[in-house]
C-alpha cells in the first residue's frame, strides 16, 4: 500500500492550515510525509480558485506531475481544495491520470478516500486511474475532525476559527467552493490555543474568510444568526459582551477570552470584512495585551459605484470612518488591504479614486490583484471590459504607490528598536520574523533565537523589510 505523501499548497493561509490538517491526519494513520515529489507514492495538490492565475499554476503543476506516472505507475495523484470543487469535470478531462478529486469540505474524508483507491488497486491492479470524485458536501463536518496534529512552523501557528463564507461579493468564488459559514465552538478554539501556548508557540493567527462574523452559526445550529438577533442580544447584555454563558459569542468576545485564558503571547487574525468590523473589535484590540496592533482590512476599491457593484456593503466614507476610529483607539496600528483593479466597468476616474484612497489611508502593505472572472460568480455574467494592458498598467501604478508608502513608513524605524518574533531562517541564512504590526524583519543571529521574541535595532530598510541587528 502506498505510504509516502507529498503535498503542495496553492493559495491562501486557510489552505496552508488545511494542508497541515491533512498531513496531521495522514501521519496519524501511519503515512510518511516527504519533502520531494520524487520520494512520494501519493502526490496531492491543495489548490485555490480565487483567481484564474492560481488555477493555471495548479493545472500546470499537475500536468507535469502526471507524466511521472509513466515511470511510476503505482503513484496516486490527487487534486484537493477549491479548484477540485470548481473544476471537477475539467480536471479529469485535462488530467486523465488523476486518481482523486476532493473538495475543501471533504478533507476529513481523505484517509478513507485513499484507502478506497488502495483497495481498488488491489482488486483491479494498477491499470487505469481510480478517478474518484468527492465534492458534494455543503459544509465541512467540523465535529468529525479526525485525530492528528502537524504544524509547519515552531514559533507561529494558524488556528482556523470558521469555515466558509456567507457574503456574496460579486467577483468571488469562495462561497461556492467553501460553502456556508460555520464557526468552530469557542471551547475547542480556546483548548487548541492553550495547547499551542503550552507547546511553546509564541503567536497564533486566527483564520476565517470573515473572522468578524465569528459566532453567527455553530455546528449544532446555535449562534447569533444574523445582525438583528446579534443587536437584540447586545442590547440585553449589560456589559456589552455577547458571551451569555451558554456559548453565544462573537469575535471580540473570542479575542478577549483567548487573551484572558490561554497564555499565548501574541494573537493576530485574518480576514476582517470592513462591513462587520465594529468599534467593539477595535476596543478588544486596544484592551487585550496579546492582540497585536495589526488589521488586514480589504477595501477592494476606492469607488463607491464599484463597491456597490461588488456588493461589499460599505461606502468609502464608512470605510474611512472605521479606519479613523481604529487609529484613535489603537495608536500606531498597522493596516494592510486587498485591492482589485480592472473590475468590470472600472473607468479611469474610478481607478484614480482607488489610488487616492490608498494615498489617503497610507497602508503599511497591500495585495493588489488584477480582476479575473470566476465561473459561477455574479460578475462572471458581466463583460470583462477593462483591457488586459490597462489592468496591467493600473496594477503597476498601485504597486509603485504602495512601495513608496511602505518604504517611507519603514524608514521611520531606522535607528529604533523593534520587538520581533523570530520565526525562521530565510533562504539567505538570515533570521526572519515579524513585529506585532506584522512588518517583516531580518537580522543575523544564532539558531537559538528562532521561536523567541527579540529586540532588533533597525539599521536600514528595503522596499518591504526592516534590516537590523539583535539588540
Ligand atoms: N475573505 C477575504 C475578504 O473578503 O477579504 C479574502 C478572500 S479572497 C481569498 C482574497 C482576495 O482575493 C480578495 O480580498 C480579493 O481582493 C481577491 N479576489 C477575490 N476574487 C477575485 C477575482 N475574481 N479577481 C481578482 N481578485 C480576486
Ligand atoms: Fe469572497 Fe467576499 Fe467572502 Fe471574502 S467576504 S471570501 S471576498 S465572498
Amino acid at each position: 500500500m502506498p505510504r509516502q505523501v507529498y503535498l503542495q499548497t496553492f493559495g491562501c493561509q486557510m489552505n496552508e492550515r488545511d494542508s497541515e490538517e491533512i498531513l496531521g491526519m495522514l501521519a496519524a494513520r501511519g503515512y510518511g510525509i516527504v519533502r520531494r515529489e520524487e520520494d512520494a507514492d501519493i502526490i496531492l495538490l491543495n489548490t485555490c480558485s480565487v483567481r484564474a492565475h492560481a488555477e493555471d499554476r495548479a493545472f500546470g503543476k499537475m500536468g507535469a506531475v502526471q507524466r511521472l506516472k509513466q515511470e511510476r505507475p503505482h503513484l496516486v495523484l490527487g487534486v484537493l481544495g477549491c479548484m477540485a470543487k470548481a473544476q471537477r469535470e475539467e480536471i479529469f478531462r485535462r488530467l486523465p491520470q488523476v486518481d482523486l478529486v476532493a473538495g475543501p469540505a471533504e478533507i476529513y474524508d481523505l484517509p478513507d478516500l485513499l484507502a478506497k483507491i488502495a483497495e481498488k488497486r488491489q482488486r483491479e491492479g494498477l491499470g487505469a486511474p481510480a478517478r474518484l470524485m468527492a465534492v458534494d458536501r455543503k459544509v465541512r463536518p467540523l465535529a468529525q475532525k479526525p485525530a492528528g496534529e502537524w504544524r509547519r512552523g515552531r514559533a507561529t501557528a494558524f488556528v482556523t476559527i470558521m469555515e466558509g463564507c456567507d457574503k456574496k461579493c460579486a467577483y468571488c468564488i469562495v462561497p461556492m467552493t467553501r460553502g456556508q459559514e460555520v464557526s468552530r465552538p469557542l471551547g475547542e478554539i480556546l483548548e487548541e490555543v492553550r495547547r499551542l501556548a503550552r507547546a511553546g508557540y509564541k503567536q497564533v493567527t486566527l483564520l476565517g474568510q470573515n473572522v468578524n462574523s465569528y459566532g453567527k452559526r455553530f455546528p449544532d445550529g446555535s449562534g447569533y444568526l444574523g445582525p438583528k438577533r446579534r443587536e437584540r442580544l447586545l442590547a440585553r447584555a449589560a456589559d456589552g459582551s455577547l458571551d451569555d454563558g451558554i456559548g453565544l459569542c462573537d469575535f471580540p468576545v473570542l479575542l478577549r477570552r483567548i487573551d484572558a485564558e490561554t497564555g499565548v503571547p501574541w494573537v493576530k487574525f485574518t480576514t476582517s470584512h470592513p462591513f462587520d468590523a465594529h468599534e467593539r473589535l477595535f476596543l478588544a484590540m486596544a484592551e487585550c495585551r496579546s492582540v497585536c496592533e495589526y488589521l488586514h482590512l480589504p477595501v477592494q476599491s476606492g469607488s463607491d459605484r464599484l463597491l456597490r457593484a461588488m456588493r461589499r456593503g460599505y461606502t468609502t466614507e464608512a470605510y474611512l470612518a472605521k479606519v479613523a476610529r481604529l487609529r484613535e483607539l489603537v495608536p500606531g496600528v498597522s493596516l494592510s488591504t486587498d485591492i482589485i483593479v480592472g473590475f468590470p466597468g472600472e473607468t479611469d476616474e474610478e481607478f484614480e479614486a482607488t489610488r487616492a484612497l490608498m494615498a489617503r489611508v497610507r497602508y503599511d502593505s497591500a495585495f493588489i490583484f488584477k480582476y479575473s472572472p470566476r465561473p459561477g460568480t455574479e460578475a462572471a455574467g458581466w463583460v470583462d471590459d477593462v483591457p488586459r494592458a490597462v489592468k496591467e498598467a493600473r496594477h503597476r501604478a498601485l504597486l509603485a504607490l504602495q512601495e513608496q508608502i511602505s518604504r517611507e513608513k519603514l524608514e521611520q524605524w531606522v535607528g529604533r528598536e523593534a520587538e520581533v518574533l523570530i520565526e525562521e531562517r530565510n533562504r539567505r541564512g538570515q533570521l526572519a520574523g515579524h513585529t506585532r504590526g506584522h512588518l517583516n524583519v531580518v537580522c543575523d543571529g544564532p539558531e537559538a533565537a528562532i521561536g523567541e521574541m527579540a529586540l532588533v535595532r533597525v539599521r536600514r530598510v528595503t522596499a518591504t523589510t526592516l534590516v537590523g541587528t539583535l539588540a
